[in-house]
C-alpha cells in the first residue's frame, strides 16, 4: 500500500515546491557566464531561509549543498564548487526544500549563453517527456504508465533514458515509495490513487544511457562524456487530471525577460 495524502497535507506540499518553484526562479536571474556553482547555491540558501523554509538536501546522506548542480555530462547530484559557467555549457539545478514539514523536489535544466542547437533539442525532447509522463499521472493508472511515457517520448528524439536514478515518493520525506522510473512498459507497478503525491524527474542523455559516479561520491556522469538533461515537477496524483505541484512559469517569465534584454 502506498501512502496517499490528504487534501490539506497536498496544500501544504504544494506550498513546499511553490518556494522550491521560486527559489529556481531565483537561480535563473543568476545564471549567466562567469558565475560559479557555489555562487547559485548561496543564492539559494539565502533565498529559502529568507522565506521561512530550511535547505532540504543540506545534510541529507551527508550531501554538502543546498542545489545539486549538474553541468553538461554531469547527470545529477553535482556538488556546487569555483567552477565558472561557460557560455555553451548547460545546468541542471536540483532543489529541495522543508517547509511546515513537508518536502518540496524540483529540478529544471538552464541553457548558459549560447548553447548547439543540438543541445538544446535535447532539452526540449527531455521537457516534453516529463509533461508526458505527466499526463498518466492520474487516480487507477500505474506507475509504468508514467514511465513508459517519458521513455517514448525520450526515444522518439533519438536520445537514452538513465536507468539507475528513478522518481520517487514525496512527503514528510524526501524520498518515499514508490520508484518512478523513466523507462518501463504500460500497465506495470503500482497503480496510483488520489493524493500520491511522486517527484517525476527525467534524466535523459544525448549518447548511450550509461553513468558512473564520480570520486567524490554523489556527482552522476554519462560514461561517454556526453550532455543529460534533466527535469523534475512534483506532482500530486488526481482523479482525471494529474495536480501539478511545480511551476517552471516564474523561471520562465526570467528566462523571457532575459532574452528581451539582450
Ligand atoms: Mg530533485
Ligand atoms: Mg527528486
Amino acid at each position: 500500500m502506498l501512502y496517499t495524502k490528504s487534501d490539506e497535507e497536498v496544500g501544504l506540499l504544494r506550498e513546499s515546491n511553490l518556494l522550491v518553484s521560486r527559489t529556481l526562479a531565483e537561480i535563473a536571474r543568476h545564471i549567466q557566464p562567469g558565475v560559479t556553482t557555489l555562487f547559485l547555491d548561496n543564492i539559494a540558501e539565502t533565498y529559502i531561509r529568507d522565506n521561512g523554509g530550511l535547505p532540504g538536501f543540506k545534510g541529507y546522506g551527508g550531501f554538502p549543498n543546498t542545489l545539486c548542480t549538474s553541468v553538461n555530462d554531469e547527470v545529477v547530484h553535482g556538488i556546487p564548487s569555483d567552477y565558472r559557467l561557460r557560455s555553451g555549457d548547460i545546468i541542471s539545478v536540483d532543489c529541495g526544500v522543508i517547509l511546515n514539514g513537508f518536502y518540496g523536489d524540483s529540478a529544471y535544466t538552464f541553457e548558459v549563453g549560447e548553447v548547439d542547437p543540438a543541445v538544446k533539442r535535447l532539452l526540449e525532447y527531455t521537457k516534453a517527456s516529463l509533461e508526458e509522463g505527466v499526463r498518466e499521472a492520474v487516480a487507477g493508472n500505474r506507475i509504468g504508465d508514467i514511465s513508459n511515457a517519458v521513455q517514448r517520448k525520450a526515444e522518439s528524439g533519438g536520445y537514452s533514458v538513465v536507468r539507475e536514478l528513478v522518481g520517487h515518493g514525496l512527503g514528510r520525506m524526501l524520498h518515499e515509495p514508490p520508484e518512478v522510473p523513466n523507462y518501463g512498459r504500460r500497465g506495470s507497478g503500482p497503480k496510483m490513487e488520489k493524493g500520491l503525491v511522486i517527484c517525476i524527474e527525467p534524466m535523459i542523455n544525448l549518447g548511450r544511457k550509461e553513468t558512473m559516479q564520480m570520486r567524490d561520491g554523489w556527482t552522476i556522469k554519462t560514461t561517454d562524456g556526453k550532455p543529460s538533461a534533466h527535469f523534475e515537477y512534483a506532482v500530486a496524483v488526481d482523479k482525471g487530471k494529474a495536480d501539478v505541484l511545480t511551476t517552471f512559469k516564474f523561471i520562465e517569465e526570467v528566462l523571457n525577460k532575459k532574452q528581451t534584454h539582450v
